[in-house]
């Protein structure tokens, strides 16, 4: 077995460094906010809204655990969604206040920062982590190939009936940010799991939005995961489903001081072809 262990590091130290004296300060600095839109999500629901560029959004646990299965797109082109992947490589698998979320191709830029995670679960015994990136969104068709039953409240279809009204559609649904959930690889057969989110009411996530976003959450249909959805103890959730809410806030103009959207990959290259 080799030694050899190397991760996604820039070659110039500012390419991923944050100033984060910067979020910092428009984490803490919540009284001088305006609320621009609240709203509940209920169980086993999507929705989806918009978060201008130099806002700040928070999702919270208004009643107990539940878990949020996250999508966001640039609010103008729909193209540039999140990349799951891509964030692993150069975040890490489960994300938390400092941590990027960062967009596909050929855009590649943070869409969002982390500001404030009340959670601060750590690793847990199993390697468990909150926040994942691991593993993706419940569908109706890996149900269907689980159970051999339909169902129509999975996170794929509260996702895909919450961006309807916005233009987009089944295919725009991506791989998502698990917000609120335990995750891990067993360390003997390198297998997905889940736990029970630890997540109680008061709790939030808030990131800061890079550029002009629009966002959609599902409340999973799962609930706090503490019930299997699938296996020999399945059993139906819904005594364990809660509603969440969502915050958007438009902090002092003063705290946004050279602060700058950022700008989508500079790479002009034609991937080796010549101009025909
Ligand atoms: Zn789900």
């Amino acid at each position: 077995m080799t030694a050899k262990l190397w991760t996604y590091l820039p070659s110039d130290e500012g390419a991923l460094r944050i100033d984060r004296a910067f979020y910092e300060r428009l984490a803490s600095n919540t009284e001088r906010r305006e609320l621009v839109e609240s709203f509940i999500i209920p169980i086993r629901s999507g929705r989806a809204w918009p978060v201008r560029a130099g806002q700040l959004c928070r999702v919270v646990i208004v009643e107990g655990a539940q878990v949020a299965d996250f999508n966001a797109w640039h609010l103008h082109n729909p193209r540039e969604r999140f990349w799951a992947a891509r964030t692993k490589q150069l975040e890490a698998s489960h994300v938390t206040t400092g941590n990027r979320l960062w967009s596909v191709l050929p855009y590649l830029r943070p869409m969002l920062t982390i500001t404030n995670d009340t959670i601060d679960y750590g690793v847990d015994e199993d390697g468990g982590r909150c926040h994942d990136l691991l593993g993706t969104r419940c569908d109706p068709y890996v149900n269907k190939l689980l159970t051999g039953e339909e169902f129509d409240f999975s996170c794929h279809s509260n996702l895909t009936r919450a961006v309807l009204p916005w233009g987009l559609a089944e295919q725009d649904v991506h791989d998502v940010l698990n917000i609120f959930q335990v995750t891990g690889l067993t360390a003997d057969s390198d297998r997905y799991f889940m736990k029970p989110s630890p997540a109680r009411k008061g709790d939030f996530f808030e990131f800061f939005a890079e550029i002009d976003l629009l966002c959609a959450i599902s409340t999973c249909p799962g609930g706090d995961l503490s019930i299997p959805l699938w296996g020999p103890d399945a059993a139906d959730p819904i005594s364990v489903c809660r509603p969440l809410g969502v915050e958007v806030y438009q902090p002092p103009a003063e705290l946004l001081d050279g602060w700058q959207s950022p700008q989508p990959s500079d790479y002009r290259g034609m991937h080796g072809m010549a101009v025909p």
